[in-house]
């Protein structure tokens, strides 16, 4: 406790990044608004086929996602130079979804380290899978044609937030932390990746202070409404989040660690957890989710 105490300051501000980088404002450099637009507009695009776990798409995703990292400076698993961490699942087999043989999947984690050789790590976290054609269900898309279920907020926006997001904690030179910065695979399918994350993980969990997660962060309202889920998983959040000074956001907390997202798998390992949600909308699952939709905010 008294170790938050101190770096309650940082937390803060990363907190702070985290919640700006949900629109992004003024505050964000001139360059990153157009990162930001370029990593949405390719990882949701067509060509990528909604990036099913185990598809072409998902690969190209994950290489597009190593190279951000590798320009960002960061390291791969181990100190290698790969940041892919390999999973395989045999799912159980929906009765009602097109995939009708039991083979394994296989798909991948996108793993980058900023080692700023400090004493804890903080994880920072966002799935870049999403349903492809829906081949394994998922799509709450009425139509009966084949359609890609681009993700654009769901959640090549969280991508877009966590790169943005490394990139600023370089800059600023935030070295009271290392920082992991994780890209879930099989997320949709129910927390794939990052259960395999949590029962592998590339750190020591004693030594993890905290893990967010950016699940759907592209569609902020006119009102601003955020809402931070995970507020109850340690005593500390409540104070460090009314610290944080961005009063246009309407920010609403909820207490609970568990919800149908990849922070899920860190609270059940005991780490204190929060979620940033920009909310619900009607092209949730649907392939209407697209780029042009994302609120951008501010150029
Ligand atoms: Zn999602």
């Amino acid at each position: 406790m008294k170790y938050f105490n101190f770096f309650s300051k940082t937390i803060s501000l990363l907190l702070f990044l985290l919640l700006i980088s949900c629109q992004t404002t003024k505050k964000f450099t001139k360059d990153q608004i157009p990162a930001m637009k370029v990593d949405i507009t390719y990882l949701a695009s067509d060509e990528l086929e909604g990036r099913l776990i185990g598809s072409k798409g998902e690969k190209l995703a994950s290489e597009y996602i190593s190279k951000r990292y590798k320009k960002l400076g960061l390291s791969g698993i181990n100190n290698s130079d790969s940041y892919l961490q390999t999973f395989d699942v045999k799912p159980k087999v929906n009765p009602h979804s097109m995939v009708k043989d039991t083979s394994t999947i296989i798909g991948h984690n996108v793993v980058g380290f900023l080692n700023n050789k400090a004493k804890k790590t903080v994880i920072i976290g966002a799935h870049y899978n999403h349903l492809g054609y829906s081949e394994m269900g998922g799509s709450l898309f009425a139509g009966k044609e084949k359609q890609i279920h681009n993700g654009a907020d769901d959640n090549t926006s969280g991508i877009a937030a966590m790169l943005a997001i490394a990139e600023r904690v370089k800059a600023k030179k935030l070295k009271t932390y290392n920082y992991l910065f994780l890209a879930f695979s099989g997320e949709e399918e129910g927390l794939w990746g990052s259960n395999y994350f949590t029962k592998n993980p590339t750190v020591d969990f004693k030594n993890v202070a905290f893990m967010i997660n950016m699940d759907m962060v592209g569609r902020l309202d006119e009102e601003k409404r955020i809402a931070i889920h995970g507020t109850g998983t340690t005593p500390v959040w409540d104070s460090v989040i009314d610290e944080i000074k961005v009063p246009e956001f309407k920010i609403k907390k909820h207490e609970s660690g568990v919800g149908p997202s990849d922070h899920t798998s860190f609270y059940l390992q005991n780490l204190p957890v929060l979620h940033f949600f920009t909310g619900q909308h009607e092209n949730y699952h649907k392939p209407s989710d697209d780029t042009e939709l994302i609120n951008y905010g501010r150029t």
